[in-house]
């Protein structure tokens, strides 16, 4: 082996793909050395505040104790075993706990190993469901415009056309219904026209629709968007009346970050179908999980192939549910609602008044997001090396910079996060 302190980085700039990023010719990452907190370390011993929690998912911040501990533990036990005829302590544990912190009804749990993942899984469940009720024309799905549930080909197909990235596959992936997205925001009043086209579609096509898939209250990747829950009770009604599914995918809003445990509690509604991922092991490994009822367990279960047709290899991994039970017992025996709160009210101070920054088009915020939007699409590498040269770490993509910090973010450094990013923004635009 040859590599150096001195070429490596070269080395994985030749060699390894980034997301959505060129491989020839990229812009050279930030190396990392460690982290703690809500800080990263680079090589060069600059430290970085990330406002990312490293896309939504490091909730507890770096380096923790208690979720070190846990995967210590585990580790000296088994690292791995298949699910397939094994079980084991750690994933009983983990579904136990998902239960109890999900919507009331959703108790049967398929553990997978990334939100995208999960996602096919919840659609390969709904489509399976309408099978073994012998109601095999309803195969296909409805969504809204601007979600973003994943990359993987069925994922992808029910992300936005156009804003979710992956316009290129759209021949060879299979085709479903898009509604336009509600308008209504969750600090306005409803505007029943908001669902007169979701209504029009699931009317029209509920016998060929297996389930309606959307991103509760916060639109994530497809555009940063934040609606009334009124809109989540109107969907949950039509498709109670219309005898399709509701899949709520929650690997982005789940675990509190937006105010709320899950983001459906704030309508009040329980979907058939959830799916869960990002904060799920507080940012340390890779896993995802699907939530269901009992009548859709059933369901499938009572006909043939009774089977329900998915299993990872890696599924329920023992050490991914280790970390995860003792992430979800930090949030549970934790002040994570008035952190999530304090965040809030933080954004509403810092950004609010961004608003009348010319160039910027809006700001949003929910829980402990936080999003400017832009009039016009940001350059990321002058944008990125500004919030590095005042130490901080965001990840604008299009037109939007947005915040989700760790949230245990001490209220000092919070301010300098906050601070920096308008400061770089406003310098940005000045440009
Ligand atoms: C990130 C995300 C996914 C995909 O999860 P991966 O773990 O990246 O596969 C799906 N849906 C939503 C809402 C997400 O934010």
């Amino acid at each position: 082996m040859t590599l150096t302190d001195h070429n490596w980085q070269t080395f994985e700039h030749t060699h390894v793909w980034h997301p959505y990023a060129p491989l020839e010719g990229a812009t050279l990452s930030y190396p990392v050395k460690s982290a703690q907190g809500v800080h990263l370390r680079l090589e060069d011993g600059r430290e970085l505040i990330d406002g990312m929690s490293s896309w939504w998912s490091v909730i507890h911040g770096y380096n923790h104790p208690v979720l070190n501990a846990a995967a210590k533990a585990q580790i000296d036990k088994m690292a791995h075993v298949m699910f397939g005829g094994l079980t084991h302590r750690p994933a009983a544990e983990l579904a136990e706990r998902l239960i109890l912190v999900t919507p009331e009804g959703l108790d049967r749990v398929f553990f997978c190993d990334s939100g995208s993942v999960s996602v096919e899984v919840a659609i390969k469940m709904a489509i399976q469901f309408w099978h073994a009720m012998g109601r095999s024309t309803k195969q296909r799905l409805l969504t809204i415009r601007h979600g973003y549930h994943g990359d993987t080909c069925g994922a992808m197909a029910v992300c936005d056309p156009d804003t979710g990235m992956h316009h290129l596959f759209r021949h060879v992936l299979p085709q479903h219904f898009f509604a336009d997205a509600p308008l209504s925001r969750n600090d306005e009043e409803w505007n029943e026209k908001d669902i007169a086209e979701l209504q029009t579609i699931i009317e029209q096509n509920h016998t060929q629709i297996a389930a309606v898939i959307l991103e509760p209250i916060v639109q994530g990747a497809g555009g940063m968007r934040i609606y009334a829950p009124e809109y989540l009770r109107r969907v949950r009604s039509l498709c109670d009346r219309l005898e399709v599914l509701l899949i709520a995918d929650e690997i982005a809003t789940g675990f509190g970050r937006t105010g709320t445990m899950f983001a459906c509690e704030q309508a009040g509604i329980v979907p058939d179908i959830l799916c869960v991922g990002k904060a799920l092991t507080g940012g340390y490994l890779s896993m995802a999980a699907v939530l269901t009822t009992g009548m859709i367990s059933r369901g499938i279960s009572l006909q043939p192939p009774k089977a329900f047709m998915h299993g990872p290899t890696f599924m329920a991994n023992p050490l991914a549910c280790a970390i995860a039970n003792a992430s979800i017992d930090l949030l549970i025996n934790g002040p994570w609602q008035q952190r999530v709160a304090a965040l809030e009210t933080a954004f509403h101070h810092h950004l609010g008044p961004c608003r009348e920054i010319p160039g910027v088009a809006d700001v949003r915020i929910k829980g402990g997001i936080g999003v400017l939007e832009l009039v016009e699409p940001v350059d990321m590498r002058s944008i990125t090396k500004r919030f590095v040269d005042k130490g901080l770490w965001l990840r604008p993509f299009g037109k939007l910079v947005y915040l989700m910090p760790p949230y245990i973010i001490e209220k000092q450094d919070l301010e300098l996060l906050l601070a920096g990013t308008v400061e770089a923004v406003r310098e940005e635009l000045a440009d």
